[in-house]
């Protein structure tokens, strides 16, 4: 295990392993970008690489004793906070300022065997105002020995002055490829829903893996009817859809989600022929004819009415008006 072995994310790997190699790593970092693209794994081959008893020009030797115990996470120089849920039916997962104070006492001490301390903390934008503050004093003046690196999927939830006191990594979405590589790996994954599940990955594994496929399959049928029905002329569309789907809230979001996907499919699709971008490739037979009934600016607009319903309803906004409305809007985009 090496940075060769972290698949596609190799602008991140460069940047460290340079830091390595001339010596010149910072003391907080912060690797940002989508779920699920390898910021936790290059964090864990960072500290492996700061610690190894035999460190090559790829990184970590992945053999000796300090490299193993990181990789069981049993090291004892090297740390990992997560947000945690108070309890197991809560809905969102926080840092707590408990975790951070119990994180500040393990870096005050010197490495008890390696050479460097590494505290990794995953998800850093669930660290809650008070463990935020709190842990700001230690970014302000990092322990000697040690390197702090934070995670994010959502870098802006950070504060400020925490992000100004990082050095930012970007990871970007993984090139569809890779996914379908790392999916490979996976003996689970069942031949046929392969290319589907790449096509719906956005670049991320875990969505690659987690996505269900039957229920994606139910939302695209719908909306491409929705799609193809829709106008000034049938209003009654607009009130049917919307009254079926405000009754399933829990569903509201990921069907919101696939729309976005196709109208951005149907907007590349009126641009270009070419399917290599699409998320939806292995339906482009249904697309293409939707994709020539409308112009491109009105599946832009579409799409940004989208966008707007979707940040309304996470307000708790009524989702029978806030669907009835964005279908109306869509009506109008049309004519
Ligand atoms: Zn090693």
């Amino acid at each position: 295990m090496a940075f060769d072995d972290i698949l596609g994310q190799h602008i991140p790997a460069q940047i460290l392993l340079k830091g390595l190699r001339q010596n010149v790593i910072g003391s907080t970092y912060l690797f940002y970008g989508p779920e699920s693209t390898g910021k936790k794994k290059t964090a864990f081959e960072l500290a492996k690489a700061l610690n190894c008893q035999s460190p090559n020009d790829s990184g970590s030797c992945g053999q000796c004793n300090f490299c193993k115990k990181i990789e069981q996470s049993v090291h004892p120089d090297v740390f990992l906070v997560e947000p945690v849920k108070s309890t197991p039916t809560a809905k969102e997962a926080f840092i707590k300022i408990e975790a951070i104070r119990d994180l500040q006492k393990k870096l005050s001490f010197l490495p008890y065997e390696g050479k460097t301390k590494v505290a990794i903390v995953d998800g850093a934008e669930a660290m809650n105002a008070q463990a935020a503050n709190s842990f700001l004093k230690t970014l302000e003046e990092p322990p000697d020995s040690t390197v702090i690196i934070l995670i994010s999927a959502n870098p802006y939830l950070l504060l400020p002055t925490i992000l100004s006191r990082c050095q930012g990594i970007r990871f970007n979405p993984l090139p569809l490829s890779i996914v379908k590589q790392i999916l490979l790996k996976n003996p689970e994954t069942e031949a046929e829903e392969l290319e589907l599940r790449v096509s719906l990955s956005q670049g991320q594994v875990q969505k690659a893996l987690e996505s269900n496929i039957e229920e994606t399959q139910v939302y695209r049928k719908d909306l491409i009817g929705m799609l193809n029905s829709i106008s000034q002329d049938r209003i009654d569309v607009v009130f049917q859809w919307s009254k079926s789907w405000c009754k399933q809230s829990e569903k509201l979001f990921p069907l919101l989600d696939q729309l976005l996907h196709m109208l951005r499919d149907l907007a590349l699709l009126r641009i270009s022929p070419q399917i290599e971008h699409l998320h939806n490739r292995d339906i482009v037979s249904d697309l293409v004819p939707l994709a020539q009934k409308r112009s491109l600016r009105a599946y832009l607009n579409m799409y940004r009415e989208v966008q707007e319903t979707r940040q309304a309803l996470s307000g708790n906004a009524n989702a029978q008006l806030s669907l009835e409305m964005m279908l109306l809007n869509f009506c109008k985009s049309l004519s």
